[in-house]
């Protein structure tokens, strides 16, 4: 029915999110209807581990539903990482970096922590409305600790007026000087389960009530039904502590609105959070709980209680701190950059392939030029790699390649290579061909001597530091360090699988952004420096492309120290990328013995 309906209204230039899992067979409906149609999916409940997902009888058809979507977003990465295992094991889609290919399709997968409007929470306890209520709800010396949530059975608030109620019994001093207001959220009110749970919770309720309750103090004081916004946040203001216990949750909202209504708040109400919460890994500075070990929470909440206010003031600053900057509206922006990201891949893939017809074309054009210059990577371009770096010298085939073309009076070859000139000259040094070692820190001309270049400074740091931060906050326990001359993002205590994602992204972005800066991105152990550096490919190819104004350019490269070659290249130039990821590169061919084809074609050439 949604798909209907939608297909009557929209077309390619439209955007299309879909929310959560009512609706996870629909991406795929869309896409089949409208194959180029543009659609990102959020499901806002975890997503389960193959061992569970392997039940379903429709798996495949979930997960093939989903699949229909450019973009697949979830709250944590531990989704991720189960989405991504269950689609391997279950469809035999093998992920690069958190992307698959599904019929010539690429598909992103990745962790979106949901956030709050948080000015609006943080700053409610200013409206008239809300000062008023809380002065009501403040009259009694009673310590209040809430619990709000929709009467759902992943709530765990059954299990949480039991550790309330163990509380109660094991300290006998807070009786009449604590009490429990919960909130309950009617939901799903047809389902029968949902009844009986209700019912479960009422008996606990009055038996807590009935045990404990004197004339003058009601241990649980008990609202089935939603509170409007000024009568919640008046809560979140006057309470002391938040229970808030899942036994499982997407991410829950609740949690970071209370923290974030704290904001203005002499005495700050602190958190017991579930760690089977999406937020619990956002929000490590609550009291974290297992809600399934109930002695634990029991002892949370006599934590919770007694904590000095220079404590919870500690907490809440730093869960507040990362709350105000992921926002709701950074979250949704971030899904659409990412959105839009994916679709660009998806068109340079479509259209960047080095095709034979194109290559014919480039040959036709080389055949006519009268001066041509020929700029090559060396490892991974006209070498593949080999496990150990020495390993990887140039074979007969590649040198008699390379001789031929340098040969030819018309064309100018200049291999440029991350080696050590040593390498280089003993591996090309006999042909007459001109040589950059090191990404352009020694030259050699023709068959001249070795010359070392010369370095300089720039302003940079302005520009890289922003990302770096965006990519702290985005990545729990990652922070960044500065130094005189480098910025460095640390992620030690990150989560292992989403740091590496993280770095690999991190590095695709700064590679796109500092192609004429002269700083350069080094992978280290836990960390990604950036360092003012004067050197770089795209510097060293200066030299040869100020000499003329060439009638024809080629330039061949695989990783990212090439980019910087490809971003300085004339639009005329080919610039051809061997290999997958993102490029600045026109083309992009799938291996050196591509490549290698294609250059022995040319040599053969001989005008
Ligand atoms: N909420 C509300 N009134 C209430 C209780 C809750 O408006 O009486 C709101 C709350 O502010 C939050 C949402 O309901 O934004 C619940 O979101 P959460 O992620 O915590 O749980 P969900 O219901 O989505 O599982």
């Amino acid at each position: 029915m949604f798909c209907d309906e939608l297909i009557e209204h929209i077309d390619e230039s439209d955007t299309l999110w879909i929310h959560d899992y009512q609706l996870l067979l629909l991406p795929r409906m869309i896409r089949e209807k409208i194959p180029n149609a543009r659609i990102g999916f959020f499901l806002h409940i975890p997503f389960p581990s193959f061992e569970l997902i392997r039940y379903l009888p429709w798996r495949e058809e979930i997960l093939a539903g989903m699949l229909g979507a450019d973009l697949i977003g979830f709250h944590e990465y531990d989704y991720v990482r189960h989405f991504l295992s269950s689609v391997r094991r279950i469809c035999g889609y093998e992920h690069n970096l958190s992307t698959f290919v599904v019929e010539n399709r690429k598909i992103r997968v990745d962790a979106f922590p949901m956030g709050i409007d948080y000015d609006r929470y943080a700053d409610s306890a200013k409206a008239p409305e809300v000062k008023e209520k809380i002065q009501l709800f403040n009259n009694n010396d009673c310590k209040i600790i809430i619990s709000v949530d929709r009467l759902d059975y992943t709530k765990g608030i059954f299990r949480r007026l039991e550790a309330y109620d163990w509380f109660l019994t094991r300290y006998p001093e807070y009786r009449g000087k604590v009490s429990l207001v919960t909130i309950a959220v009617p939901s799903r009110t047809t389902v029968e389960q949902y009844e009986l749970l209700r019912e479960e919770i009422e008996r606990l309720v009055s038996r807590i009530n009935g045990n404990y309750g004197t004339l003058d103090w009601t241990p649980v004081s008990y609202l089935y039904r939603g509170l409007p916004f000024e009568e919640l946040t008046a809560l979140y203001h006057v309470a002391d502590v938040a229970l808030i216990t899942p036994l499982r949750d997407g991410m829950n909202l609740v949690a970071k609105e209370f923290v974030a209504a704290q904001h203005h708040n002499d005495q700050q109400g602190i958190l017991i959070l579930s760690e089977m919460a999406g937020a619990a890994s956002e929000l490590s500075e609550a009291i974290i709980v297992n809600p399934h070990h109930k002695e634990q929470v029991v002892n949370a909440i006599k934590q919770a209680l007694e904590m000095p206010q220079e404590e919870r003031r500690r907490r809440n600053g730093l869960i507040r701190s990362r709350i105000s900057r992921y926002t709701i509206s950074r979250w949704a922006n971030d899904f659409f950059e990412s959105l839009n990201d994916i679709k660009l891949q998806q068109d340079e893939q479509a259209t960047k392939t080095f095709s034979g017809q194109l290559q014919e074309k480039t040959i036709s054009e080389y055949t006519k030029a009268e001066s041509r210059l020929l700029l090559l990577d060396y490892d991974g371009t006209l070498v593949p790699f080999a496990k150990l770096p020495e390993q990887a010298q140039p074979d007969p085939e590649i040198i008699s390649v390379l001789k031929l073309l340098s040969e030819n009076p018309k064309n100018e070859v200049v291999v440029i290579s991350g080696r050590d000139k040593d390498t280089l000259h003993r591996w090309l040094g006999h042909l007459p061909l001109h040589l950059v070692a090191e990404h352009g820190s020694f030259f050699r001309f023709n068959s001249g001597d070795w010359k070392a270049s010369i370095h300089g400074e720039e302003e940079w740091k302005g520009m890289i530091r922003p990302i770096l931060d965006l990519y702290a906050d985005r990545t729990a326990g990652s922070f960044v360090e500065e130094k005189e001359s480098a910025l460095v993002w640390h992620f030690r205590k990150s989560e292992p699988d989403l740091a590496k994602l993280r770095t690999q992204e991190l590095k695709d972005a700064l590679i796109m952004m500092t192609t004429n800066l002269n700083i350069g991105v080094h992978e280290g152990n836990k960390i990604v420096e950036v360092k003012s550096i004067s050197i770089n490919k795209g510097q060293a190819i200066r030299p040869w492309l100020e000499k003329r104004n060439w009638p024809f350019i080629f330039c061949f490269g695989d990783d990212y120290t090439d980019e910087d070659m490809f971003a300085v290249l004339p639009d005329s130039a080919v610039s051809c990328k061997i290999g997958s990821g993102p490029s600045n590169a026109k083309f992009r061919l799938g291996s050196p013995e591509h490549l290698r084809k294609f250059l022995s074609a040319l040599s053969q050439w001989n005008g």
